[in-house]
Formats: structure tokens, C-alpha cells, sequence
């Protein structure tokens, strides 16, 4: 098994992080762009603590707050050209998975100006991205340390792209911010995680180092789990909460190896068609994804169980637990419907065994 791995992020995790380190902040230049959702940055403090660095080190700035869930290309076409104008070096995304991706196309389009959606998902980008500084506040899609930027293209659908040029330059943890989280998010970004780490560790693409880290990103998440599934998310302390950030973390240096597999290739139609969370989209998939593998693959499914300190039946229940509930009802002609976005799908390409259209059709109408 190859021992493959590449993040070009240089990482600083902990509480007050970012102000401890203004100087980190000095060497992509003068002037920035700062991209986040719509409040939550400013809420949880991140927005604060980056704007005191940069007036302490003398670096100007512009805000682009106007990145929603799943966000689109146009908002980062938006964004860029506001860039532009004022002649930005650098860009710095602070939020959840949705304004740290939409700071890598950010960063794309301001080094392109005149690049087309197309060239922009494809790749052709003739110079270089800006540099991107991730602040996360979310604990789930790892988005600080991998090179992906999952976006809403203009016909409505998420897609990504992935390139090494996109690993943020700089990423901060501080699992402060994400007190600040509601009980239905806290648990969705968090099942998030736990997605990225046992698709990865259920995955072709799979390594010896993409393994250990999603073994142990999901280590962190049962610990956790358990103290949920008994007082929910309103017990959780700054370290039970550190626990979750540097999980999904753990998450994200996994599925920069190896991607992810059916339940996230699944989960975007949930969000896109009926607005459900992304994590959550994802996780309603986890358990038969799980019997699936147990399946195709027992030695390599008694092997996750042992690393992980746990069972299926344990692993099971706590993922019904925490994930949060979802009402979605597919008729026959919606899964007819459906169907071709199955077909030639890298992500089902990468599971154990054969998922096919009909895997997933008999699977989307068992469970919805
Ligand atoms: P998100 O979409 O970034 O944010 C979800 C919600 O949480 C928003 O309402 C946001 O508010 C709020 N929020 C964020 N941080 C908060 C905080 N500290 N306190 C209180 N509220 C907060 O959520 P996400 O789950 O982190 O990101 C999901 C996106 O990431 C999806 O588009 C998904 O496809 C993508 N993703 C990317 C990767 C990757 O590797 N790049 C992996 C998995 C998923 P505001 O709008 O006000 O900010
Ligand atoms: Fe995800």
C-alpha cells in the first residue's frame, strides 16, 4: 500500500490563535480580501480577531460577507471583482466549509478575471491563485486543509474542483469559535466528519496515511459521541469541542488522499433539491454504507473496528444518534429522475465492490 500524501497548508491550532500569530499574517502582503457568510464571523469573534491582527500589522482590508450555504459560483465572481478594485493580495476565507471554499474560487478568479465558469471547474486557470488564509469556525468539513472548493454552479448543482494549488497557505483552528454553534449544526458538521474519515477509510483510493488519520479522527469523534448521545451538544466543553475541531481536521487530511465515497456522492441531491444540511445530507447514507462494506470488504470492515476502539452495533447507534433527523420522501419517478446522476460518478467509482444505478436506486427506495 502506498504511503502517498501532499497538504500545503502550514496549520496553527488552539485557543486565541489567531492573535497570538499577527505576523503569520505579514508575508502575503498589504491589502486583502476577507470572504465569510452572512454573520456567524462576526458572531463567534473570528471576524474580530482577524481585523485586530491586520490593523496591527498594517495590512488594509475589504469584507465580502455575502456567502451563503452552498455557495455559488457567482457570489466568488462577486467577490473577486470587488478584489480587484481594491487591488488584493491575498484572500482570507473565516466561516464553515461554505466561505473557506468559496475563499479558494475567490483566489482562482482574482489571479483570472476573465475566466469562465467552465475553465473555473475545469482546471484552466492560466496564473496562479492568490495565497488563501483559512479561519475555520465549523468542525466538520476540513475544508482548512484540504484543496477542495465544492460549489452551487448557475444550473443549481454542487461540484468541486481540486487542485494542488488551492491548499489554503495558512490555516487557524480555534475551537472557541465554534461555541457559538446550534445544537443542529454542532451535530451536522460533526457527522460531517465522521462522513469524510469513514468514506476514506472505505475507499479505493486508500492509503496506509489516509487510514491512520481517519482512524483517528474517528477515535476522536466517538469519544465525543458518547457524551452527546447522553447530554447533547449543550455539555460539550472547549475541550470536548477541540476534540471535534481537530477531528475534522483528521477528516480533511484523509479525504485529501483518497476523496470521499457514496454517502457524499448521494447526499448532494438532499441538499441541493431539499435543502438539508450538507453533513447531515451525508450521514443519513453512513449506516448502509457501513452494512455495505461489511459485505464486500469483512476483513478490511473487523480491521476499522478494532482501530476505532469499537462494534458496528456501538458505531450504529451513535451515528442514528447524533445525526439529525431528516423528512425526505423519494416517489418512484424522483429516483427515476435521479438516476442519471449516477452514472460515469468519480465518487461511486471509488467504493468497495460495484455501486451501480441500481444499487443506488434499491438503496435511495429502502430508505426513502
Ligand atoms: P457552512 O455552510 O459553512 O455554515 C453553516 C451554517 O453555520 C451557516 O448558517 C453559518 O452562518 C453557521 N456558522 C458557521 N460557523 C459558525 C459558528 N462558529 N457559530 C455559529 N454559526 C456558525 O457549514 P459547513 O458544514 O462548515 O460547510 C458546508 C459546505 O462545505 C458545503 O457546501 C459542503 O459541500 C462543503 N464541504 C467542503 C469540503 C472540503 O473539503 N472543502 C468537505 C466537505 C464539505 P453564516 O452563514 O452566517 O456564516
Ligand atoms: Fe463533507
Amino acid at each position: 500500500m502506498n504511503m502517498n500524501f501532499y497538504v500545503g497548508t502550514k496549520v496553527i491550532t488552539g485557543l486565541d490563535c489567531v492573535k497570538n500569530n499577527a505576523d503569520e499574517f505579514k508575508r502575503f502582503g498589504k491589502r486583502c480580501i476577507i470572504v465569510t457568510g452572512r454573520s456567524s464571523a462576526e458572531k463567534c469573534g473570528a471576524l474580530g480577531d482577524v481585523i485586530s491582527v491586520l490593523e496591527k500589522v498594517g495590512t488594509e482590508y475589504i469584507i465580502y460577507n455575502k456567502i451563503c450555504q452552498n455557495p455559488t459560483v457567482s457570489s466568488c465572481f462577486e467577490a473577486a471583482a470587488e478584489a480587484l478594485s481594491f487591488g488584493a493580495n491575498f484572500v482570507i476565507g473565516i466561516g464553515g466549509g461554505s466561505p473557506l471554499d468559496a475563499s479558494k474560487a475567490v483566489a482562482v478568479v482574482i489571479a483570472n478575471p476573465n475566466i469562465s465558469e467552465k475553465d473555473l471547474y475545469a482546471m484552466n486557470w492560466k496564473y496562479t491563485p492568490l495565497p488563501v488564509v483559512a479561519v475555520g469556525t465549523t468542525a466538520g468539513t476540513g475544508s482548512e486543509v484540504t484543496s477542495v472548493s465544492v460549489l452551487t454552479n448557475s444550473v443549481g448543482r454542487k461540484k468541486s474542483f481540486r487542485s494542488d494549488l488551492t491548499y489554503p497557505a495558512l490555516s487557524f483552528g480555534d475551537p472557541k469559535y465554534t461555541t457559538f454553534m446550534s445544537d443542529g449544526f454542532t451535530r451536522s458538521t460533526a457527522v460531517d466528519a465522521l462522513a469524510h474519515c469513514t468514506e476514506s477509510y472505505f475507499n479505493r483510493k486508500a492509503n496506509d496515511i489516509s487510514r491512520a488519520f481517519a482512524a483517528e479522527g474517528i477515535r476522536k469523534l466517538m469519544k465525543t459521541f458518547r457524551k452527546i448521545a447522553v447530554d447533547g451538544t449543550e455539555k460539550l466543553d472547549i475541550n470536548d469541542l477541540e476534540e471535534l475541531y481537530n477531528a475534522s481536521l483528521y477528516g480533511g487530511y484523509a479525504i485529501s488522499v483518497t476523496g470521499t465515497a457514496f454517502p457524499h456522492a448521494l447526499g448532494y441531491f438532499l441538499t441541493e433539491n431539499y435543502g438539508i444540511p450538507h453533513g447531515t445530507a451525508c450521514a443519513v447514507f453512513l449506516n448502509e454504507f457501513m452494512d455495505y462494506n461489511a459485505e464486500v470488504e469483512p476483513d478490511i470492515t473487523s480491521e476499522f473496528y478494532q482501530r476505532i476502539g469499537s462494534d458496528a452495533d456501538e458505531f450504529k447507534a451513535l451515528i442514528a444518534k447524533i445525526t439529525p433527523e431528516t423528512d425526505v420522501k423519494l416517489s418512484d419517478k424522483d429516483i427515476e429522475e435521479l438516476a442519471p446522476r449516477w452514472e460515469n460518478n468519480a465518487s461511486l467509482a471509488k467504493n468497495y465492490g460495484n455501486v451501480d444505478v441500481e444499487f443506488v436506486n434499491k438503496l435511495l427506495r429502502q430508505l426513502f
